[in-house]
């Protein structure tokens, strides 16, 4: 078979700078301001239209431009700065885990997930769980963990988002070009282009693997769009959960068996295996079906199966469960109960749930540790599953949480990052954890951490203004979608930030339900209060299209005023403009079905206060100084006496609370009792809810004692 050799489509590069090629072709450029800089620098303009992205940059700049570079001496010292980093990093023995478990370097850890969310130029996520899984393993090479990750590189990737003229939500699905991503052909250990084969049906269905790297770790990604398959099962891996039952369970097979077969091709013998969300659970079956055939009984496959598997699930709500019909199971898996040396009805049982086949009890059943995302949820889940552990009560049923957090380093803006090297200290990224350094907060004035807030907030007008331009200039614009777009907004005024995705269960309308109350709120005459929405919602999630469709005519009603934007196209690049920029992040979900929500984390970062449901993650971070919970502890018969209730709370906190601090300002314009809740709020949560805290638990109170288990259940 042909390899293509996607490396060698960018031009040649002078020799003195030559490695930039290689930084472009590892995402740790991503997460280390100084790589930024080095691209930025190549070349300004392209740095913007193609929204950062490394790659393209290399491809873009003149040849010319590359020549001066080279012999410019800023430009060099810079270069050989980034690469002494990138090299020191790539080397190990400086690494936490490295340093305190040298003798766990030889048991691997496989992290298999749908999506992965390491940066726009990859569009292989959706959402938050896309944008866990890459903080994730952006963290698991920081701490030096040998870790390794499995999913799929879409060519189609999420959809980008336009609303029409009726206020739709229209979803396109570009093409990825191969060659404008930095993904490699995986090696085989024999050096060929690595490709595998999996039984789907009756059918086989040809895979090829790629390599993506994220710092230390790689990242192996399959792609089914391959001449040797039929043209329908080439689209197999073209989309984020498309199609129907039948094509969910055909792709999640080739996830969950096929990650197994390119483990095994690629000799990497992992000892954990870290299942994140249940999309991946028939990953359990297949190492079933290798111990059963290498002679495990199943009672002794079962055994070593679940001392070795890792599963975190996500799902606080039934109806967010994965499941199939067991006619289709029956379907796909005839074959497999025979080589398990277990019955039809034996088989089944594994998964069985209420009458289908659900992938999350399949992996509670399978995996010896299982956790939810917060401790909340945690609680949430134990009861939801309970029954799967009749014997036991309720609160013993074996669930756990790890609560989420956010890769710090991939979030914080540029300005604040400079603040807290300047107070907190020049290595704040590697000290992150203590949370005494954190105090130190309070040494920075409060004019010098307002005037880089309202900086920021600049930049993010600054941004959404640019787009509706480009807008206008395209032609595709009408009066109404200016108006949303949000180039009314005024930057003294408070900003309050909303987005995610356009789920029911999220409440996105919950401030609109009272709307002359709302309007007196935006249209103040001193006071003035806006509001920022973005978000998509799933192309098959009708109800969530005509919420959005709902914020949208809203957004562009001349009764708003244009003091309420919708920003198109939620994506990571302009999340991080919006959890920087605006001044309070606004989360309504229906408690307690947000299982952690990591937005939040990404806002306190930055300074931006959170104003939130005390559900998830917040439920343990808020502590009455750092932001506003909207809690009700009332119990509700119906939604919408929930939703009642919560819309009179949120109105009065921002009417009370809210408005009046963001306007006490002193006469040099800075809100003094505000920055003074900046301050509680960066640290109380900043050295909690980080990646870096959340895979140092993962690590000590899964992955340890899994390998000790998996290691003993071998013997
Ligand atoms: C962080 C992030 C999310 C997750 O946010 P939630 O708080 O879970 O809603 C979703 N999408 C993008 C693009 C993100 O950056």
């Amino acid at each position: 078979m042909e390899i293509k050799q996607n490396d060698t489509l960018v031009q040649n590069i002078p020799q003195r700078i030559s490695r930039l090629k290689e930084l472009a072709y590892n995402y740790w450029w991503t997460w280390h301001r100084p790589a930024r800089e080095l691209f930025k620098r190549l070349d300004h303009t392209a740095w913007i239209t193609t929204r950062h992205n490394a790659l393209r940059i290399l491809q873009e700049v003149s040849p010319e431009y590359l020549a001066k570079m080279a012999k410019d001496p800023s430009f060099l010292r810079l270069y050989d700065s980034v690469m002494l980093e990138l090299d020191h990093d790539l080397e190990n023995g400086h690494l936490w885990y490295p340093h305190t478990h040298p003798d766990m370097m030889q048991h691997p850890i496989a992290y298999f997930s749908a999506e992965f969310g390491i940066h726009t130029s990859l569009p292989i996520y959706s959402g938050g769980l896309g944008v866990l899984a890459g903080d994730h393993t952006k963290e698991a090479s920081d701490l030096g963990l040998p870790f390794t990750g499995v999913g799929f590189l879409y060519e189609q990737g999420y959809f980008h988002q336009k609303m029409d003229h009726n206020g739709w939500q229209e979803a396109s699905y570009p093409f990825l070009e191969a060659d404008k991503v930095a993904t490699r052909p995986a090696r085989c250990p024999e050096g060929v282009h690595c490709q595998i084969t999996v039984p789907v049906g009756e059918r086989e269905i040809h895979l090829r693997v790629w390599e993506v790297l994220v710092g230390r770790v790689s990242l192996y990604l399959m792609d089914a769009n391959l001449e040797e398959n039929a043209p329908w099962d080439r689209e197999l891996t073209a989309r984020l959960y498309g199609g129907n039952r039948e094509m969910r369970i055909q792709q999640e097979i080739l996830l969950g068996i096929g990650g197994v077969h390119i483990i095994r091709i690629l000799d990497l013998a992992p000892q954990v295996w870290h299942l994140n969300e249940g999309h991946s659970a028939f990953m359990v079956l297949e190492r079933l079906r290798e111990y059963v055939s290498e002679g495990c009984t199943f009672a002794a496959a079962q055994e070593r199966v679940r001392a070795s598997t890792i599963f975190t699930t996500h799902t606080p709500v039934p109806a967010g469960q994965d499941t199939f019909s067991f006619h289709l199971m029956e379907k796909y898996f005839h074959n497999l109960w025979g080589q398990l040396k277990i019955s039809h009805d034996e088989f089944m049982a594994l998964g069985s749930h209420n009458g289908a086949f659900n992938m999350t009890a399949l992996a509670l059943r399978l995996a010896g540790q299982v956790n939810g995302v917060s401790e909340l949820h945690g609680e949430v889940s134990r009861q939801m599953w309970s029954n799967l552990w009749p014997e036991k009560k309720v609160e013993e049923t074996p669930i756990g949480h790890v609560t989420n957090g956010v890769h710090l380093s991939s979030w914080v803006g540029a300005a604040v990052n400079q603040v807290y090297r300047k107070y907190i200290s020049p290595k704040w990224v590697e000290r992150q954890s203590e949370a005494r350094l954190w105090s130190r907060i309070e040494e920075v004035p409060d004019r010098e951490l307002w005037e880089v807030h309202t900086h920021l907030k600049q930049k993010l007008l600054n941004t959404m203004r640019e787009r509706a331009r480009d807008a206008r200039i395209s032609n595709t614009s009408t009066p109404d979608y200016l108006l949303a777009s949000g180039i009314f907004l005024n930057p003294d005024a408070l900003v309050i930030g909303f987005a995610r995705r356009f789920a029911t269960y999220k409440r996105s309308s919950l401030l609109f339900r009272d709307i002359e109350r709302l309007k007196k709120l935006i249209h103040h005459r001193y006071r003035p209060v806006q509001f920022i929405f973005a978000g998509k919602a799933h192309p098959a999630d009708e109800p969530g299209k005509r919420l959005l469709q709902e914020i949208y005519n809203w957004a562009r009603n001349p009764e708003m005023g244009g003091r309420i934007a919708f920003v198109e196209d939620y994506d990571m690049h302009i999340a991080r403009y919006l959890v920087q920029g605006v001044d309070v992040w606004l989360n309504t979900p229906r408690k307690p079905m947000e299982a952690s929500g990591t937005s939040g984390m990404k806002a306190a970062l930055n300074g931006v206060l959170n104003l939130s449901v005390e559900d998830g993650w917040w439920a343990e971070a808020y502590n009455g100084r750092n932001g506003w919970s909207l809690d009700s502890d009332e119990h509700f018969s119906e939604e919408w006496q929930q939703d009642e209730t919560d819309a009179g709370t949120l109105y009065r906190v921002l009417e009370e609370e809210v408005i009046p601090l963001y306007y006490q300002q002193d006469r040099d314009g800075v809100p003094r009792n505000w920055v003074r809740m900046m301050k509680e709020s960066i640290s109380t949560v900043v050295p909690m809810f980080s990646t870096r805290r959340m895979v140092q638990e993962y690590t000590e109170k899964y992955y340890l004692p899994a390998i000790q288990k998996s290691l003993a259940s071998g013997k």
